[in-house]
Order: structure tokens, then C-alpha cells, then sequence
């Protein structure tokens, strides 16, 4: 089957040129907002003009011959304060924070595709906080706040839409589970709501609550969660980071860790070596292999997780609904396409593709809860390979090579973490060691015992 991850409600595009391209035309036809003092992007000074209305203007009069491109493309330098490891939206993120909150700049994002062409290009976009675990509530809630803002902040549209999030309970065990988890960000200060069914007919008019194996219960609404466009979320962080000095090296794969008795030393890559004296993993699905390269081992499983879109529709549903029982989810994106989630594969892989099966379980669980979609046709489904740790919570963390840091393990429910994984890594990196935001999730809490499980709260998992 072909992978079908590649256009689309801004799916991974198919080549590294075109991606640069698609970010070009985003650049060129207004997926620009915000003010410079706002921005504080001081590597506007490095010949990266500030997105405006103006700007627009000025180049619709000049037939578009004026806009430069949205980042720098160089050639590795011999040596780097810190290099990231993989231009997803996590390691862009921590290259641009390290920049800004931390004023480290001789920084390089080795990719080995093209940026945001791994999970961050093809995930189905939600982004909540309303998650059990003090820990995991804290930085997803970060991250949320962050999201309100960030087309402001990297002066690039990001297409934030807090459309709101609803969680469906369709057994009795799920409806407990959702109390629990309102009792928790209650506490946590964390806006959430428990709804009923009616409440939920009047938020999704097109939902069915009373299904004959799930009927709905009830729900665990949050208002301000939602969605962001997940290519311009890397676009806008690589923009931003790449115009404060950060080197973002596409088509570069890591193929070794350099090491000597003190920690590391730096990489081999594609484009020769590379030295440093801190390295960032941040590559989702492949940690494990970048892991062993370092000369450590990592509690993850890599498995495929798909989704898939349908023909664009007229609008007629206004916010996220997941449905963790029927497993599945499902939004409407801006073009009229219903998004659609699916499950994990249940054996390791690193197959970046979906599967029949789940394009049929998902779609079959979907239309007890949306008769109406049973009309649609579906026009592509695409996979990613998520790395999945046991208690279902991510990884940022210092290793047992001196200078080597890690962040991984977000699984399905990486992509609303961003920018608050992105801040903490940046924060570890700069210390060495990480503050309080990622300190609850380093490595050895596994040999330690302190999970944070998040399993009922990551079983569907966005
Ligand atoms: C189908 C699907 C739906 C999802 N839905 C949601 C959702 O609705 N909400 C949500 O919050 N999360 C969701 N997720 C999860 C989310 O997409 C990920 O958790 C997140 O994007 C991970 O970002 P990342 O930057 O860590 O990884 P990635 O975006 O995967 O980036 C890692 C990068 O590392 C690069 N790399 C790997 N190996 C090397 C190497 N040797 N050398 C150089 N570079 C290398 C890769 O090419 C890749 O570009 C979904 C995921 C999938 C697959």
C-alpha cells in the first residue's frame, strides 16, 4: 500500500524541496502575524524580514520578487555548543529556546529527512492539558499556553484553533475514569468539565449518544484545547530558530556517537563529523537506534499509529471529539475534511504506514458514534512511528553518557507538547540538568520506580 502521509490537511509533503517550497508559499501568502517587539526574534538582524500585513502589501506591488527564503540551509561547521538530533517539532522547539530563553545560538538541528517530515507532519493535530498526573499536567499545560500565543511569538501562523476537546465516557468504568481525571486538573487548576449527554449533543449536534454496543454517558470537556497547523508549527519554530544563528542541516542522517572516557565528543553524520560536547536525541521512533549508537539503552517500543482523512464536507463539526472506547477520534480541518485517528499497530515496526485493519476497525468504531460518515468517502491515510514507553509518559532526561540528553517517549501524544517540551529540553541543555518542569520524567525513574501513568489518559493517546 502506498504511504498516503503526503499532502493534504498539510500532511508531510513528498521531498524536502517541496516542503521548503509549501514554507515558502505559506511565507509568501500570509501565515504571518505579529509584531517584532513581540517576537523579541533578534535574529531578525540576520537578514530575515519580519511577516506583516505591510510586508504582503508591499510585495503583492513588487509581484512577490522580494521575499528571502524561510531558513538558512548551511553547511555543518566543524564544531557546535550543542546539536540536536532530528528537526521534529520537539528538537526545533529546544534549538529555538535554547536561543531565546538562553541566548545559546551556536546550535545545529541535524535532520536526517526534512524538518517536520517524521511525526510532526503527519499526527492528527489536538492539543489538550487535561491529562492525570501532576507532572504531565504541568507541562502539558505549559505547552497549551504557550500554544496561545505562539503565532505572535514566532511571527508565523500557526493556525492555533481552540475549538475545544471532548472526551467521550461510553462505559460506566470510562465515566469514573473522566471523574477522576476532572477531580485531578481541578486541583491542578486546570480549566476541564464534566458533561452530559445532552450538553453533548448540543456541542457535536451530529454525534449519535444513544449507539447500540457504546451508548455515551457522558464526557470530559476542555474548552480551550484544540488544534494547530502541524507543519507550521515546525515552519515557524525553524523560521524563528534558524534567524537567531541556529543551523538547521536537512538531509543529514547521525550514523555514530562519538565518545571518549569524559562523555561525548560528537557525530558522525552524512556530511562527515561533527564535534560537541552536548547532544540532544530528539527522534521520536528511531530513539532507540540513536540510543544504541550513544551506548545506551532506552525502555521503548517504536510501533506504527495511523490516520486518515476523508473528502472535504461542509462544516458540521466545530471541535475534537475521542472516542477512547470505540477507538477512535475525529475533527474537522479548516479545508472540510473530517480527521480521523486510528490505533497503534500491536508489533514493534518501523514501517511509517497503516494498515487495512485499522483503517476498518476505526472507521467501523467511528460510525456507531457519526452515522452520517458512513456516506464519506476517505481519501488517504498515512502512518508515523511513535516510541512508546510503559507508563505511557515521555522521557527528557540527562543519560549515562556524560553530555548525551534525551527527550522522547511521547508516543501518539506528542505534537500539543511542543513548546513546553521544547522550553524544558532547552532548560536542561543550557543547565545540564534538568529544572522542575522535566525533572518527574528522566530515564531513571524507571529503575527507580516513580512512573507517571498516564495509561487511561493515553490509551487512544492525543
Ligand atoms: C498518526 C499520528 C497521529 C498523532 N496524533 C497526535 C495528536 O492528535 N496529538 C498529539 O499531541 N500528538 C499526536 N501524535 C504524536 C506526535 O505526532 C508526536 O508525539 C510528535 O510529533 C513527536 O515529535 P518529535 O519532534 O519528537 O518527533 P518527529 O516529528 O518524528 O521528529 C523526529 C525527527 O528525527 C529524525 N531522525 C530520526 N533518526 C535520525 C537520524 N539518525 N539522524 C538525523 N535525524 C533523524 C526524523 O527524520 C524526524 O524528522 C500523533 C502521531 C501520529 C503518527
Amino acid at each position: 500500500m502506498r504511504d498516503y502521509g503526503r499532502a493534504g490537511h498539510g500532511c508531510v509533503g513528498g521531498v524536502s524541496g517541496l516542503r521548503h517550497e509549501a514554507a515558502l508559499i505559506e511565507s509568501r501568502t500570509g501565515g504571518l502575524l505579529g509584531i517584532r517587539e513581540a517576537t523579541g526574534i533578534r535574529g531578525m538582524a540576520m537578514g530575515m524580514r519580519r511577516y506583516s500585513a505591510f510586508a504582503i502589501a508591499r510585495e503583492a506591488a513588487r509581484y512577490h520578487t522580494g521575499w528571502e527564503r524561510a531558513w538558512r540551509s548551511p553547511q555543518p561547521k566543524a564544531e557546535y555548543d550543542a546539536i540536536i538530533v532530528g528537526a521534529g517539532g520537539h528538537g526545533l522547539a529546544t534549538a529555538y529556546y535554547l536561543a531565546k530563553n538562553h541566548g545559546i545560538t551556536n546550535v545545529a538541528v541535524v535532520e536526517k529527512g526534512w524538518l517536520g517530515g517524521g511525526n510532526t507532519g503527519r499526527n492528527t493535530t489536538i492539543i489538550r492539558s487535561n491529562y492525570l498526573q501532576p507532572s504531565s499536567m504541568a507541562v502539558f499545560e505549559k505547552s497549551r499556553s504557550l500554544y496561545e500565543d505562539l503565532s505572535q511569538q514566532l511571527n508565523y501562523n500557526i493556525m492555533f484553533s481552540p475549538r475545544g476537546v471532548l472526551m467521550l465516557a461510553q462505559t460506566e468504568h470510562e465515566k469514573r475514569a473522566w471523574e477522576r481525571t476532572w477531580h485531578a486538573n481541578r486541583i491542578a487548576g486546570i480549566e476541564s468539565e464534566l458533561v452530559t449527554p445532552e450538553r453533548i449533543k448540543e456541542i457535536v449536534p451530529i454525534i449519535e449518544t444513544g449507539g447500540p454496543r457504546y451508548p455515551v454517558l457522558g464526557g470530559l470537556w476542555q474548552p480551550r484545547g484544540g488544534t494547530a497547523r502541524h507543519d507550521a508549527v515546525a515552519w515557524g519554530y525553524a523560521r524563528a530558530a534558524s534567524a537567531m544563528g541556529v543551523d538547521i542541516i536537512q538531509q543529514c542522517e547521525v550514523t555514530g556517537v562519538d565518545r571518549d572516557a569524559d562523555g561525548v565528543t560528537g557525530i558522525q553524520t552524512t556530511k562527515g563529523a561533527i564535534r560537541t560536547k552536548k547532544l540532544c536525541i530528539v527522534v521520536a521512533g528511531n530513539s532507540g537506534v540513536l540510543a544504541d549508537m550513544a551506548g545506551f539503552r532506552l525502555p521503548v517500543e517504536s510501533v506504527a499509529l495511523q490516520a486518515l482523512v476523508s473528502e472535504p464536507i461542509k462544516p458540521c463539526m466545530d471541535c475534537v471529539v475521542m472516542a477512547n472506547t470505540v477507538h477512535g477520534y475525529m475533527s474537522q480541518s479548516d479545508k472540510g475534511e473530517m480527521v480521523i485517528g486510528g490505533g497503534a499497530d500491536g508489533f514493534n515496526n518501523y514501517t511509517q504506514r497503516g494498515s487495512f485493519q485499522h483503517i476498518e476497525e476505526t472507521v467501523r468504531a467511528l460510525i456507531e458514534t457519526f452515522p452520517m460518515i458512513s456516506r464519506l468517502k476517505m481519501l488517504r491515510q498515512w502512518g508515523g512511528i511513535v516510541d512508546m514507553t510503559g507508563d505511557r509518559s515521555p522521557i527528557i532526561g540527562t543519560t549515562p553518557v556524560p553530555g548525551v540528553f534525551i527527550n522522547c517517549g511521547w508516543g501518539t501524544g506528542g505534537f500539543k507538547a511542543i513548546p513546553g517540551s521544547g522550553w524544558a529540553t532547552a532548560e536542561m541543555v543550557a543547565d545540564g540538568a534538568p529544572r522542575a518542569l522535566a525533572a518527574p520524567f528522566s530515564l531513571d525513574r524507571f529503575t527507580e520506580g516513580r512512573m507517571i501513568d498516564e495509561s487511561v489518559a493515553a490509551a487512544v493517546a492525543h
